[in-house]
């Protein structure tokens, strides 16, 4: 059978011309053939011209994303391998060894969309996110195994971009056998990663430098934690000197491996509170209470997963910017996060100046954060760049 062919409208070969590999239901001309869910299909412009050989996404609208740009290339398991050693090659040049977490395939930012690969020690946790990912998970499985040596494969399809991709969830184990607990050591620090029921695929590996500043940043402030989650940035600012530290989530499996890193890596359990709390409210009993922090860190689950819910986004980031800039000490720092793709770095830059000015606090921006090396943004794909943080310093 010949591979299916899909001829975009004139024009709407622009993007592909630049190496975005996104291609939308909108910019779709004509299909020949009638390609599977997953299929490979050859993109060719309105004049004939062969652009990129695609996976076939029918119930997305992103209906088809790039493999590759290059028409000598076949798809099949070899072609997946090599981009998963390729990827995992990436970072074995990037990334410092004592990380023994590491983000190893970062979906299209590696040649790879929907592909998303985690390792905590020799545990690796597989999202396979797309129509073509899906497709070829086996192949990619067994790629990802013999790049790393690791035996054990634990999948977590289960994230919201599945349904857009018409993908049931799909959790569980693939290979091998789960340590109990999967570990992992950060900056010397232990942590226990939940990757079955935790979010994500267990651990925020996208925050590892940005919880290094935070440990720089500690000594002997007083530490607000929002959306704390397992603790990193708790146990980041507790190991760096902190005088307290008030960390606040509203899962309690969450808080309890929190507190379990306390004891793992020795600290002082005097010193830290666990709030199972909701930050809106909680946030405001603090102030009603009169509490104030040197160090408040805003990292909030992504309110805009698209660019849709932007609007309300925004009112949820400034509400807790606002907040946590009343709660802050003059002197004092508020590290602040977006991981919204639907937000731009300028519009958070925005709401946090707005939270700024309703909170009467004269601020400063003094550094810029964003996702560790492991998680590149590739310059054809500026969708990648999902992280955003701001250290904002309230003057005296
Ligand atoms: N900072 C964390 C990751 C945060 S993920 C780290 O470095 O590991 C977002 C967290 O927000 C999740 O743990 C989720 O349970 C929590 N969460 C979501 N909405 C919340 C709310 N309204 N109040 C409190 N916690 C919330």
């Amino acid at each position: 059978m010949p591979q299916p062919r899909v001829t975009l409208k004139a024009g709407r070969e622009k993007s592909l011309r630049l190496r975005h590999p996104w291609i939308f239901s909108g910019a779709i001309d004509r299909v020949d053939g009638t390609p599977d869910a997953g299929a490979t299909v050859a993109v060719h412009s309105a004049d004939g011209e062969f652009l990129a050989s695609a996976a076939w996404s029918p119930a997305s609208q992103i209906r088809a994303r790039v493999w590759s740009f290059d028409p000598r290339d076949t798809i099949d398991a070899s072609f997946l391998a090599e981009g998963i050693r390729r990827a995992v090659r990436r970072r074995d040049a990037m990334l410092d060894k004592a990380h023994t977490g590491c983000r190893l395939v970062h979906g299209e930012s590696d040649g790879l969309p929907g592909v998303i690969a985690d390792r905590y020690e020799d545990v690796l946790v597989g999202q396979f996110l797309s129509a073509g990912a899906e497709t070829w998970r086996d192949a990619l499985v067994a790629a990802l195994r013999e790049a790393t040596g690791c035996a054990t494969v634990f999948e977590r399809s289960d994230a919201d971009v599945c349904a857009l991709e018409g993908l049931p969830p799909r959790v569980g184990l693939l290979a091998g056998a789960l340590p109990d607990p999967t570990t992992l050591v950060e900056d010397g620090l232990a942590y226990r990663v939940d990757v079955a029921r935790g979010q994500k695929t267990g651990f925020y590996l996208d925050q590892r430098d940005n919880r290094r500043r935070v440990h720089e940043l500690a000594q002997d402030r007083d530490v607000l934690n929002c959306f704390c989650y397992t603790g990193g940035f708790s146990i980041a600012a507790l190991a760096g000197g902190a005088r307290t530290v008030l960390s606040i989530d509203s899962s309690a499996e969450a808080l309890a491996l929190a507190a379990a890193h306390v004891v793992d890596n020795r600290l002082d359990a005097a010193r830290v509170e666990w709030c199972d709390a909701d930050v809106f409210s909680e946030l405001r009993k603090l102030r009603d209470g009169a509490r104030e922090f040197d160090l408040i860190v805003l990292d909030p689950p992504k309110f805009a997963p698209t660019a849709h819910h932007a609007e309300k986004a925004t009112r949820a980031y400034k509400d807790i910017n606002l907040l946590a800039l009343k709660l802050l000490r003059p002197g004092g720092l508020l590290a602040t996060y977006s991981c919204s793709g639907g937000v731009s770095a300028e519009l958070f830059q925005k709401v946090v100046a707005g939270a700024a000015l309703d909170a009467r606090a004269d601020a400063a921006i003094v550094e810029r954060f964003g996702a560790s090396a492991d998680h590149p943004v590739a310059l054809n794909f500026p969708e990648g760049d999902y992280l955003k943080g701001l250290l904002v310093h309230k003057r005296a």
